[in-house]
């Protein structure tokens, strides 16, 4: 296996990553790969410092000649997910990746492959090793635990670093270049709620479910249906045409995803429940019809349940958590004025849940614009005063705000148009990236993002595209002599 990715070519990136596959390096367990780039740093005579979480700098000097040119960082992160189909066995502790080449592309057995961001490391480490190629002086930076919250970008000192532009190696669409990215922050609401005696007898159980949900960032511009607030809309419309004792609203359960199912149980008079269903069809056929284009897997269902519930919520409590449900936005808020497409700021309804006196809502907010960001926060904040309940906002990760002036963007265009006879798709994603966090702790840092063409990251069915790197690592050596 190993001979084979080896005959690949570039044959000193493939080599590299043929050696990262051997070496566990799931999420929170990268040491063995940071003391691997350690060694090939050693080697090489070069010198590296490593920080206390793990991060790892290497320097390597410029080749002759081109000392006074400007530093360059090349980065990548050391971690990747770990995901296996079922029937795979396979101990991500210590078993090797099984790396096959299928066609045009490497893929693992069963498992994650790991080129994200595998491939950018071994493409920095064989930069490092190198020779005969030309550059300034560089530095590569290594990052730890990327995939779980960026934490090593998190931890980076203000002074680890003496570049002034980076690479981020961690993009995977060849021909692409990526210049920025969203910011984040959650919100937690508190919403007390308040109980009195059940009267009504039987319960039912609401549900809207089948809906596709996805990527809170990449995917909030598709048009998908938020079950909760879809939830509340169908309450909203019901309790002003049937009386019902509301217990509880259940949905979600991811901050960074939109919710894919929700429910709610309620009590009702057993005469009532017939006009409620009926109700609830053509209520949801309307709902079918708005989202037929993208939700076609959209169900409800509404079932008399066994068991014990809570107690009903009070009429006051039942009509204030449903008005807030209800209002609280979802979706896009505002798109780039510059970058078609390209979505500035959207806010997710993302979790409820309902304890005995509480409600606790989760909504989690992007933009690419600190401040756009914190206004759609204080718009929530608004709406969360005016309902009564308590608001708490995470601490937010900072955005990479695009700069379409920026000179390392308008020279690696040159470089590429040149190398390849066409243009690169430039663009930015609503979603964090490490570059986030660096520009903020290096305000002056020009960043931008590159890579080969990955496919089905983080699932079993990653693979990486063999011509993309050869042709990634023929503009990557191409700009880093370039650069002057
Ligand atoms: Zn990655």
């Amino acid at each position: 296996m190993t001979e084979t990715l080896e005959s690949l070519k570039p044959s000193l990136l493939w080599k590299h990553f043929a050696h990262i596959l051997k070496i566990p390096h799931c999420s929170g367990s990268e040491r063995a790969l940071g003391d691997y780039i350690v060694s090939v740093a050693k080697g090489l005579n070069l010198s590296y410092k490593r920080d206390k979480v793990g991060n790892v700098v290497v320097m390597k000097p410029a080749s002759p000649g081109r000392e006074h040119s400007s530093k360059i960082v090349l980065q990548g992160h050391l971690d990747m997910v770990c995901e296996k189909n079922s029937d795979v066995a396979h101990d991500f502790s210590k078993d090797p990746i099984q790396a096959e080449i299928k066609g045009e592309w490497v893929q693992a057995k069963g498992t994650t492959l790991g080129s994200d961001n595998g491939i950018g490391v071994a493409s920095a480490l064989a930069v490092m090793e190198d020779k005969s190629l030309v550059h300034g002086p560089m530095e590569f930076l290594f990052t730890i635990d990327e995939e779980v919250g960026l934490k090593g970008a998190y931890k980076l000192a203000k002074n680890f670093l003496s570049g002034t532009q980076l690479f981020n190696l961690d993009s995977e669409e060849l021909g692409t270049f990526t210049i920025g990215c969203s910011g984040g922050g959650d919100s937690e609401i508190a919403l007390a709620l308040e109980r009195k005696k059940r009267r009504l007898k039987d319960l039912y159980r609401l549900k809207v479910f089948g809906f596709r949900g996805g990527h809170s960032g990449i995917d909030i511009n598709q048009g998908r249906g938020n079950a909760i607030r879809l939830l509340a809309r169908l309450l909203y419309i019901s309790q002003e045409k049937i009386k019902f004792e509301l217990v509880r609203v259940e949905g979600g359960n991811k901050r960074n995803a939109i919710p894919r199912e929700a429910w709610a149980a309620v009590y009702l008079e057993r005469t009532m429940a017939r006009k409620m269903h009926s109700l609830l069809k053509n209520q949801f056929a309307e709902i079918q019809n708005e989202y037929k284009a993208v939700e076609q897997g959209a169900q409800f269902s509404f079932e008399k349940i066994e068991g014990s519930e809570d107690d009903p919520l009070t009429a006051a409590s039942q009509g204030g958590l449903i008005r807030f449900l209800l209002s609280l936005p979802h979706g896009v808020i505002a798109m780039h004025p510059e970058i078609a497409g390209l979505v500035e700021t959207s806010t997710n309804l993302a979790i409820i849940r309902c304890e005995k006196n509480e409600a606790q809502i989760i909504t989690s907010s992007r933009s690419s614009v600190g401040s756009a960001l914190e206004a759609v926060r204080k718009s929530i904040q608004a709406l969360a005063e005016l309902a009564g309940a308590r608001i708490v906002h995470a601490l937010a990760y900072p955005g990479w705000e695009p700069n379409l002036q920026s000179e390392l963007l308008k020279k690696l265009t040159e470089v590429y148009t040149r190398v390849f006879a066409k243009d690169p798709l430039v663009k930015a994603i609503h979603a964090g990236l490490e570059c986030g966090i660096i520009g903020e702790k290096y305000p002056s840092m020009d960043m931008i993002s590159f890579g080969p063409t990955i496919e089905h990251p983080h699932s079993p069915e990653e693979r990486v595209h063999i011509g993309s790197v050869e042709n990634f690592w023929r503009f990557l050596t191409a700009s880093l002599q370039e650069l002057v």
